[in-house]
């Protein structure tokens, strides 16, 4: 085989099959999602998605493109502050995700345009919008590196990009982390979502993901300027936002 590899978790697999073996994860969690992210996080990544929306600072009339947005928390704030002149975009690579995101929205009576797509390959033109976010999606995203470069294209000279994402927590909790990880959180997912599996990946693929430092390297070599992180939960989770200049 002539391809090259990468990680799914703590494996290494062929490139080409990584995309495959993230959407299997989501078609298998797609409908309880949501209340495995509550039970998961304690509730918390509702905080930190509301620190997002705040740094994000959202004007009436702005476009906006959430990235990998799922069952589309960070849509639905952002809709609530771009008012009738502006646009929201829910896009994701898995029909599974958006279409439960695509339901909630409709349920609250939001009807955003919505489009299934690989981050790696956004189908916009350069310079459409004033915000672009990523909450929880990079992590399982094959080239990053592309996504990112993709994330800045799209933005308008002076656009931000916001990406939400699990991150190195501080050192002395990492033992307990480690603990809750690996041992609790696949329990946990096989109780609710029948899914062991899905949610030892999840804990593979945080240890795999770039560290706070790394990852606003990796934001400045795909153009992006004025990168800056902030830490949530002890580091657990970052916040970093960069800008196209
Ligand atoms: N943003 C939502 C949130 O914060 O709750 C959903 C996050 S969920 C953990 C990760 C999402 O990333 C999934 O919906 C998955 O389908 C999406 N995803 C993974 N790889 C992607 C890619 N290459 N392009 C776009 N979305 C991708």
């Amino acid at each position: 085989m002539n391809d090259k590899t990468t990680h799914f978790g703590y494996e290494t697999v062929a490139e080409s099959e990584k995309a495959q073996r993230v959407a299997g994860v989501f078609d298998s969690v797609a409908r309880k999602y949501d209340i495995m992210n509550d039970l998961m996080s304690f509730g918390m990544h509702r905080l930190w998605k509301k620190f997002t929306v705040e740094i994000a600072a959202v004007r009436p009339g702005e476009r906006v493109l959430d990235v990998a947005g799922g069952t589309a928390d960070l849509s639905r704030a952002f809709a609530q502050r771009v008012g009738p002149d502006g646009q929201v975009w829910l896009t994701d690579i898995n029909h599974a995700m958006l279409s439960v995101g695509r339901d909630r929205l409709l349920d609250k009576g939001i009807n955003l345009p919505t489009a299934q797509c690989d981050a790696e390959k956004l189908p916009f033109a350069d310079n459409s919008f004033d915000l672009v976010s990523v909450a929880f999606g990079l992590r399982n995203m094959t080239h990053k590196d592309h996504a990112l470069a993709e994330m800045r294209r799209v933005l308008r000279p002076g656009g931000r990009l916001l990406v939400l994402e699990f991150s190195k927590i501080w050192a002395p909790l990492a033992p307990a982390y480690d603990f809750y990880s690996f041992k609790l959180l696949p329990w946990m997912g096989q109780k609710v979502a029948h899914d062991a599996d899905s949610y030892r990946y999840l804990a593979e693929s945080i240890r795999m993901h770039p560290d706070q430092e790394t990852l606003a390297e990796m934001m400045r070599n795909a153009g992006l300027g004025r990168v800056q992180y902030f830490k949530l939960a002890a580091g657990a989770v970052a916040l970093h936002r960069g800008y196209k200049l």
